[in-house]
């Protein structure tokens, strides 16, 4: 998998472009619509991270991934709308909801959570574009809902996730990421409890990796540019 080495290169090249050190850097590697053969081999290449935004295919491949390679200790985020009525499997299959975007569902989170005697990392997502097929809380609320997930027993705030704005116009795109950055430091710097460690900013995908990493990204969710362009959507 050549791509997995360009991907590398490509996140170097940014970084340094932007004076950060790329070890600050995590790369998830969105698997959508990939048979577990194909992420198996990615492991092989040393991805560790990997993220799922379907519930129904996190559940029907995880298995057989794991088979696959049962001593690779990698990590499973979840990055997609959930349901409610999926929160309970997903809960045993993930380390991470990266999609947090409700209370209501942060609350169910935590239950399933303590359910299971785990502690899950979560994220809140944010609609940093404001446009209205994207899921996401408002940047205007974004505070408040960190602040109430950060107080949930069995959740633990790692930071910000966004979908970048889709658009052409490169500074409509750099707007979103920097009202990230913002909405990050606000967090971090709240005294909430549970927010002073949350400096996670999950934002740049295979269109837009080089200006979230120049806006802040702490990590980037790749698809495209890692397995190549999927066959369905
Ligand atoms: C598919 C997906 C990605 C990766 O998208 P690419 O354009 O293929 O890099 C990132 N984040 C989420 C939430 C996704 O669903």
């Amino acid at each position: 998998m050549e791509r997995w080495e360009t991907v590398g290169e490509r996140i170097a090249r940014a970084c340094a472009a932007a004076g950060r050190d790329p070890g600050g850097v995590e790369i998830l590697a969105a698997v959508k619509t990939q048979s577990p053969e194909h992420i198996a081999e990615l492991l092989d290449c040393g991805a560790r991270l990997i993220g799922q935004n379907r519930a129904q295919e996190l559940i029907a491949i995880d298995p057989a991934l794991r088979a696959l390679r049962p001593t690779v200790p990698f990590a499973t985020h979840f990055i997609g709308y959930l349901q409610s009525n999926k929160v309970g499997r997903v809960v045993d299959l993930v380390s991470c909801v990266q999609s947090v975007d409700r209370l209501g569902l942060a609350t169910r989170l935590s239950r399933a959570a303590a359910d299971r005697s785990k502690v899950l990392e979560v994220f809140v997502q944010v609609n940093a574009s404001g446009e209205s097929t994207k899921a996401g809380v408002s940047p205007d609320d974004a505070l408040e809902l960190a602040r109430e997930v950060a107080a949930l027993p069995s959740l633990r705030l790692r930071g910000l996730m966004t979908i970048g704005a889709n658009s052409l116009d490169p500074a409509e795109v750099a707007a979103g990421f920097e009202t990230m950055r913002e909405l990050s430091r606000a967090v971090v710097g709240s005294g909430i409890p549970g927010t002073s460690d949350a400096n996670e900013l999950s934002m740049g995908m295979s269109r837009d990796l080089e200006m979230a990493l120049t806006h802040g990204a702490t990590m980037v969710r790749l698809g495209t540019d890692i397995f190549g362009p999927r066959s369905t959507a």
